[in-house]
C-alpha cells in the first residue's frame, strides 16, 4: 500500500509540476511573440518614411541650384546611400520577423531556374564590373525545379552579392546550378565560389547568425549589416535544404546549397564547366 501511495504521490507531483511549468512558460512565449510583432510592426512602419525621404532626396538632386553646388550634392549623395542602406536593413528585419512568426508562405512552384539565375547575374554585373571581377554562370539549358521562385532567386542574389563584396578587384566568381536526379529523388545543387578574402573556420557557423559580421569595419564599408546569410539560411531551411561553407583565408570561399525535391539525401555538388 505504501509503495502504491508513494507512486501515486510522485505521479501527482509530476503532473502538477508539468502544469506549473507549462503555465510558467506562457508569459515567456507571450513576451517573445510581442517582441516579434514589435520588430515586424516597426520595420513595416519605417518603410514609408524612408521611401518618402528617398524620393525627396531624388527630387532635390534634380533641382538646378543643388546641381551647381558640389558640397550640397555630396551631402545629398551621402544621405541617399544611408537611406538606401537603412531601407535594406528594415526590409531584411521585416523578412526575418515574418519568418520567425511563420507568416511567410513558401510557394511550391514548378519553374525553370535558369532565367532567374541570368537575371541575378545581370543585376550584380555592374557591381562586379566596378571591381573588374569576372562572373561565370554554369547552368544547363533548362533547369526545372520545385520551390519558391522568388525566395530562391533572393538566395542567389545574397550569395552572389557577398561573393563580389568580399572578393578583391580582378577576382573570379562562379555560380553553378545543377539538378541531380535519380529514380527516387531530385536535388537542386547551388554552388557559389569566389576567390575572395576567405572565412576563418571558427566563423563558419557564426556568419549565419543575425548581425554577425566576421570583420565589422570591412563589412560596414561594403554596405552590409549582417542579415544576408541569416535570410539565406532561412530560405534554404524553409525548403528543407542545407547550406554549407568551406573556405581558405586569402584564397576564397565556396557556399554549397542542396535542396531536395522529393527525398533528402546528401551528395557532393561540384563546380564544373559541364553545364556551360
Ligand atoms: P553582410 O551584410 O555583412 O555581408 P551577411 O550575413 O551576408 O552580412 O554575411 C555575414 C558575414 O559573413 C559578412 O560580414 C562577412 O564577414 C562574411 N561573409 C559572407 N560571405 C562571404 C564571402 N563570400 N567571403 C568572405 N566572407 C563572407
Amino acid at each position: 500500500i505504501l509503495v502504491g501511495l508513494a507512486v501515486l504521490f510522485f505521479g501527482v507531483a509530476l503532473f502538477i509540476g508539468y502544469l506549473m511549468s507549462k503555465r510558467a512558460m506562457v508569459p515567456i512565449i507571450q513576451a517573445f511573440t510581442r517582441q516579434r510583432e514589435f520588430v515586424a510592426d516597426a520595420s513595416h512602419e519605417l518603410r514609408t518614411p524612408l521611401s518618402v525621404m528617398l524620393s525627396s532626396i531624388n527630387a532635390m538632386e534634380m533641382t538646378e541650384s543643388i546641381e551647381a553646388d558640389d558640397f550640397s550634392r555630396k551631402l545629398l549623395s551621402n544621405m541617399k546611400d544611408e537611406v538606401k542602406r537603412m531601407t535594406k536593413l528594415v526590409s531584411d528585419l521585416l523578412t526575418l520577423a515574418r519568418s520567425d512568426s511563420g507568416t511567410i508562405e513558401i510557394l511550391h512552384e514548378t519553374f525553370d531556374f535558369r532565367p532567374h539565375a541570368e537575371k541575378v547575374i545581370q543585376a550584380v554585373q555592374p557591381l562586379a564590373a566596378s571591381k573588374q571581377i569576372n562572373l561565370h554562370l554554369h547552368v544547363p539549358e533548362t533547369l526545372v525545379i520545385h520551390g519558391d521562385s522568388e525566395k530562391l532567386t533572393q538566395l542567389l542574389y545574397i550569395l552572389l552579392d557577398n561573393a563580389i563584396k568580399y572578393t578583391p578587384n580582378g577576382g573570379e566568381v562562379h555560380l553553378s546550378l545543377s539538378v541531380e536526379a535519380s529514380e527516387h529523388r531530385s536535388m537542386l545543387c547551388v554552388v557559389v565560389q569566389d576567390t575572395g578574402i576567405g572565412i576563418k573556420p571558427e566563423d563558419y557557423d557564426r556568419i549565419f547568425d543575425r548581425f554577425y559580421r566576421a570583420d565589422k569595419s570591412r563589412s560596414r564599408q561594403m554596405g552590409g549589416h549582417g542579415l544576408g546569410l541569416a535570410i539565406a539560411k532561412w530560405i534554404v531551411e524553409a525548403h528543407q535544404g542545407t547550406i554549407h561553407v568551406s573556405s581558405e583565408l586569402g584564397k576564397g570561399s565556396t557556399f554549397t546549397i542542396r535542396i531536395p525535391f522529393s527525398v533528402t539525401q546528401k551528395r557532393r555538388c561540384k563546380v564544373s564547366d559541364e553545364n556551360l
